[in-house]
């Protein structure tokens, strides 16, 4: 190459790699470093990655991204991959009717995606993904990512021409809508239609081994069509909302308590059946001895609970899940209420 980029801190130009290869890559470091120069509102970086040895490395980071993430470009990997707090794939399903799905991987999934993600790359020759981003200032963005994907074989090389933006406005919207359709407005509780998508992610964690079983919950208020009779509706949604603030204090942060409906609730929880009887155990005990002020009136009520958990079926569904849980649900009731069940 007759003149290196200044600051180049990739592997490409000065490896022992094929002229074509380097003669592009030489290419288009000139056209980003040009790029990124004017500012544009977008970010270019270029990645390059080694399948023999399975190395990721970039051959060009723009000013932009660098001083955004604070770094060096041959710190860029790992500070991008430390601020990354959760990230979007989109994936287009049908590209007839540009169907998109959406992926969402929590930050400790990410490496464990990472094998596939490269091949889906590879696949589909371009990258589409959302990030969310901690930046050492203190904010938090989202940055879209879309790049194109060239293959060199010969090499063993695949190169990624990317660009991010700033899309945080767009996301924030986004998640402020998912917020709305997903929490209940009385109790602050994510509804009933979550379940599916927690079903999948925790099915996903445990066929990856990240967690061996998970239990579900259903509990129910006992009497409270009396309650409601006795105090009033008024007294019945207090209760109902100081419920839920209670239950949410006394639930880990990574189990899930939710509204099914009406004064019925549904929890989800990492572990066997045992820890989920000991999560719905701990609910029923408190919600026993906590008395519930409304209007000068104190006012005590008792809770039922069914659950089921995944080491007890060969291959469950949610819906298998919680129709076991509901089924021992009513025979707490018939026992007399105030009771927890996970085992007939
Ligand atoms: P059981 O112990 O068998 O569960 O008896 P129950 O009275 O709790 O059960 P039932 O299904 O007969 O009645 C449920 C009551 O819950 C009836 C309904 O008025 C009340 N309820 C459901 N949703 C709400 C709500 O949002 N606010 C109030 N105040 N009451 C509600
Ligand atoms: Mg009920
Ligand atoms: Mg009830």
């Amino acid at each position: 190459m007759d003149v290196l980029p200044t600051a180049y801190a990739g592997r490409i130009l000065t490896g022992d790699y094929s002229r074509t290869l380097q003669e592009r890559t030489f290419s288009i470091i000139k056209a980003s470093q040009q790029f990124d120069n004017y500012s544009f509102p977008l970010m270019p970086y270029i990645t390059a990655w080694n399948q023999e040895d399975n190395t990721i490395w970039y051959e060009f980071v723009g000013q932009q991204l660098m001083d955004l993430l604070d770094t060096t470009p041959d710190n860029m990997s790992r500070a991008f991959r430390n601020a990354i707090q959760d990230q979007r794939i989109f994936h287009y399903t049908d590209v007839s009717q540009s169907e998109i799905a959406e992926e969402v991987i929590t930050r400790h999934q990410i490496s464990d995606k990472r094998h596939n993600l490269r091949k889906n790359v590879q696949k589909n020759k371009k990258v589409e993904a959302v990030y969310q981003v901690a930046l050492p200032s203190g904010n938090t963005i989202w940055l879209k990512d879309r790049g194109k994907v060239e293959l060199f074989p010969g090499d063993n090389i695949t190169l990624t021409l990317g660009c991010l933006t700033d899309v945080s406005k767009e996301m924030e919207q986004k998640l402020f809508l998912e917020q709305i359709g997903y929490v209940d407005d009385l109790t602050g509780l994510p509804k009933r239609n979550i379940l599916d998508k927690l079903f999948e992610i925790r099915t996903g964690e445990r066929q990856r081994g990240y967690i061996k079983e998970f239990s579900v919950l259903m509990i129910d208020i006992d009497h409270f069509k009396s309650i409601n009779d006795t105090y009033g509706h008024q007294a019945g949604d207090f209760i109902l909302k100081e419920m839920a603030t209670l239950i949410s204090s006394l639930k880990r942060k990574e189990e899930t308590i939710g509204r099914y409906g009406g004064e019925e609730f549904y929890g989800i929880c990492r572990g066997t059946l045992q820890s989920g009887v000991e999560l719905a155990e701990r609910i029923r005990r408190n919600i026993e001895r906590h008395v519930f002020t409304h209007n000068n009136t104190d006012i005590n009520i008792t809770i039922s609970a069914g659950v089921a958990s995944t080491e007890e079926m060969e291959q469950g569904s949610m819906d298998t899940l919680l129709a076991l849980a509901d089924k021992r649900l009513y025979q707490a009731k018939h026992q007399g209420r105030n009771k927890v069940i996970g085992k007939e």
